[in-house]
């Protein structure tokens, strides 16, 4: 660290890399052993709802109970696209115009419940097999955009406060 407190080797993540950090956080309350997948919708960098893959409110989770495979998907959870529009519906919250933050490509289901939804605009950093979301988006004028995985690491820099003490 320089006398000013400014760090040059200090990586701070540009906007799509934190909200693809913050559907990666929400992946860790994934309750589906078979894929853990998390989503983040946003407008003007505004966090509107938070998703993963999980049961239904109330009912067992497949990490405790075991998955419920048909065709070979796991169809217990709601896939972490369909909570965070439900999230979104609950709380009152219009996605018209969001952008989608997703871990994973949406599978078609997803796909086509993010179109309905009003979301414009979908950013990924990771591919999921036999899907028609691609399809789907481009006929709907949704845009599609892969980025790199961000750091799997968070950095939480207590070391640069020296006011706010590490625990020891
Ligand atoms: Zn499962
Ligand atoms: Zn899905």
């Amino acid at each position: 660290m320089t006398e000013n407190g400014v760090r040059p080797e200090r990586h701070r993540p540009a906007w799509n890399e934190y909200f693809l950090k913050l559907a990666m956080l929400a992946s860790e309350r994934a309750t589906c052993p078979r894929m853990h997948c998390g989503c983040v919708l946003v407008r003007d960098r505004f966090v509107l709802a938070t998703g993963y893959n999980g049961s239904l409110p109330g009912a067992p989770h497949c990490d405790e109970v075991g998955c419920m495979v048909v065709n070979g998907h796991c169809v217990r959870t709601n896939h972490a696209e369909i909570n965070a529009i439900c999230q979104a519906t609950r709380h009152g919250v219009i996605l018209t115009g969001a952008t989608a933050y997703v871990t994973n490509m949406p599978c078609t289901a997803c796909a086509k419940a993010l179109i309905a939804a009003g979301i414009e605009r979908v950013i990924v950093f990771s591919e999921y097999h036999d899907t028609l979301a691609e399809r789907f988006f481009k006929e709907s004028g949704v845009l599609l955009e892969r980025l790199p995985m961000p750091d799997r690491e968070i950095h939480y820099d207590l070391d640069a406060f020296a006011s706010a003490a590490p625990p020891v």
